[in-house]
């Protein structure tokens, strides 16, 4: 299966990790980013699942719900771990899972802590790296264009 994750520019900055499962991209909004830093767990807003045709969606969004601009900030493969049905996982609330991206790798775990609020974590493996911030890798792995590249146009 495919993952996202997109940089998005709305109201507020966000990450948007995008997973494929069940013919849909089931969504989290990440405000801090996703890290392979395994001593920070963020913040992972569950959000409503997106079609499987924003995938590689980058440019800028009008209208009222995430209105701003959007980078394809990585993407690449996922497998989920100790499970067959990730559908199952999330709605059982804890998905633990591999990534294959062109900046994120290794093994990551969500869990629901209320309705909307999980948290996303890297666990300490061999792609685990300390004090890694997302911020350092800014542009586009679909086109190399930055946020403030897209939206300018
Ligand atoms: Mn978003």
């Amino acid at each position: 299966m495919r993952f996202v994750v997109h940089r998005h520019r709305a109201r507020r900055l966000h990450y948007d990790l995008r997973l494929e499962m069940g013919g849909v991209l089931a969504s989290w909004a990440v405000p801090k980013g996703p890290t392979l830093d395994p001593a920070v767990r963020v913040l992972a807003v569950h959000v409503d699942d997106h079609d499987l045709d924003y995938y590689d969606f980058e440019g800028v969004i009008g209208g009222d719900y995430g209105r701003g601009d959007a980078i394809v900030w990585d993407w690449g493969s996922w497998a989920a771990a100790k499970t067959p049905d990730p559908v199952r996982a999330v709605a059982d609330g804890e998905l633990h899972f591999d990534l294959w991206g062109e900046k994120l790798a290794g093994r990551f775990v969500l869990v629901r802590r209320d309705p909307k609020n999980w948290l996303l974590i890297h666990k300490n493996d061999e792609h685990a790296v300390r004090g890694w911030d997302p911020e350092t890798l800014p542009r586009s792995v679909k086109t190399g264009r930055t946020n403030e590249e897209v939206a300018a146009g």
